[in-house]
């Protein structure tokens, strides 16, 4: 055999080590994205805050610069960590007196001056080297400058802490996160596991095991499919040796009834004639029956492996049915049979007709082996009202059948417990031959019987137009 393509084997990962790393994955991307989002709304509310009252103070001594108790002020800001000076345009520190401000102003305060220049309205807030500024120009001792300013230390030092917790909640989720879905995990391919092991003591024949598993609805489904399957294969298994004990049983007679009359004409009847005739005869009948046992065999294998191999055509179905019948001259001829037929003339149907002659020719051949003491068969073929469809039905006279047989009648190798006096030779495959070729054609069909007075078995064909020849 030659592949053309290579297929490559894909890795296979297992379901808890999947369910846990996505629960993870979805675990830290949640936890990043709240964190972050919570981070910056806390420094920037902060970071508003503190430029808000920075601005406030800053304008309050602006405001009040020239007022006697404006250093008091200045030094009760400072207890809220905010440092206020006035200074001079050189940088010098007018206000509070006596002291020099922190850093160095005298660079700084050409930046300041350059700022407010810049934009309108009198004063600037901005962030330099970690330090919030408030600055505005006011007239004290002449050109002079309002600097307020705040170190950012104590939000970063929030924001840091803010941090900390952070990153120990967020551990702890992940961790919980891992045990959670490892749980969840484990009861979920525990269910699988179980299932899998059950399935392999039934792979290895053990029909009598349970695919039980009511946790959780679609394993719950999974195991009634697996039970039915079970079911099935069981069935099939069960089928299987049937047809193998019916087949060897059905063999065996008739081999023993041609070895006994072989022997018998070997030992005892060669020399007479009449009684040599009569052990022949025995043989040949044996020997036919053997034959269709081995074609009604070989017939239900085909019809069920060929399913889809129907050939559709439209035939004459009045003439193929008289020439099924003609088939059974010889029972009329020799046994006594008497065909009483009434059949609408130049019907045509659309089927297989091979295998519609294979189902016509086992309702014959039962209705010959069942019928009552009369020895008649009735068929006809009668055309529906609206001409569309044509009704087959071949009658007995026999014994019928009882209603719990008409279920079973189709089934492969079953036979009514009854004996028959039977000239066609029977095998039990006859109507689930029937059965399984209208099934595959779509046509209705079925047996009507009344025990003690005989049954009526039909088919329903299409009635189609004669198709023009070609
Ligand atoms: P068989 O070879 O035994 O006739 P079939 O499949 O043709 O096998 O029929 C199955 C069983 O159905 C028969 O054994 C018989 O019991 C019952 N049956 C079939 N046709 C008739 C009939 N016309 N009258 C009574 N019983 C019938």
């Amino acid at each position: 055999m030659k592949f053309d393509k290579c297929v490559k084997p894909k890795k296979l990962h297992s379901i808890n080590a999947v369910l846990i790393k996505y629960f993870l994955l979805l675990a830290v991307f949640l936890i990043v994205m709240v964190e972050v989002v919570c981070y910056l709304i806390v420094r920037n509310t902060s970071e508003d805050k503190a430029r808000e009252r920075l601005s406030l103070i800053g304008r309050n001594v602006a405001a009040r610069v020239n007022d006697d108790d404006i250093e008091g002020l200045i030094r009760e800001y400072r207890m809220d960590g905010i440092n206020v000076y006035v200074l001079s345009k050189d940088g010098n520190v007018l206000l509070p007196e006596g002291e020099s401000a922190d850093g160095d102003w005298k660079d700084g305060i050409d930046g300041v001056i350059k700022r407010l220049s810049d934009k309108a309205g009198g004063s600037v807030v901005y962030v330099q080297n970690n330090y919030m500024t408030y600055a505005a120009a006011v007239n004290y001792q002449g050109e002079s400058y309002v600097v307020a300013t705040y170190s950012l230390a104590v939000i970063n030092g929030a924001a840091r802490s803010l941090l900390t917790y952070f990153i120990i909640v967020g551990v702890v989720v992940i961790l919980a996160t891992g045990l959670i879905s490892y749980t969840i995990s484990q009861k979920l391919s525990s269910g699988l596991k179980n299932l899998s092991s059950t399935a392999v003591r039934f792979s290895q024949g053990d029909f009598s095991v349970n695919f039980a598993n009511a946790e959780y609805l679609e394993l719950a489904d999974l195991s009634d499919t697996l039970n039915s399957v079970r079911d099935e294969v069981k069935k099939s298994g069960d089928l299987q040796h049937e047809i193998i004990a019916n087949v060897s049983h059905d063999l065996k007679t008739p081999l023993t009834m041609i070895k006994a009359y072989a022997s018998m004409i070997r030992e005892i009847s060669g020399d007479n004639p009449e009684k040599r005739d009569k052990h022949l005869q025995v043989i040949i009948d044996e020997a036919d029956r053997l034959t269709g046992l081995v074609n009604d065999v070989l017939d239900v294998s085909k019809v069920t492996a060929n399913l889809d191999e129907l050939k559709f055509k439209v035939f004459n179905l009045t003439e193929f049915l008289y020439g099924i019948i003609n088939k059974f001259d010889y029972l009329q001829e020799t046994q006594g049979y008497k065909f009483m037929v009434d059949v609408d003339a130049g019907v045509y149907t659309r089927a297989d007709e091979e295998k519609i002659g294979q189902v016509i020719y086992n309702l014959l051949g039962n209705a010959v082996n069942y019928t009552g003491g009369d020895k008649t068969v009735y068929v006809s073929l009668k055309k529906s009202l609206t001409e569309e469809r044509v009704k087959l039905t071949v009658r007995d006279t026999g014994k019928g059948i009882s209603d719990k047989d008409k279920e079973e009648i189709w089934n492969r190798y079953y036979r009514a417990k009854e004996n028959h006096s039977r000239p066609v030779k029977g095998t039990g495959l006859g109507l689930n031959i029937v059965k399984i070729i209208l099934e595959n054609h779509s046509f209705d069909f079925g047996v009507d019987s009344e025990v003690g007075k005989g049954s009526s078995f039909w088919v329903d064909f299409p009635s189609v137009p004669e198709e023009p020849e070609k």
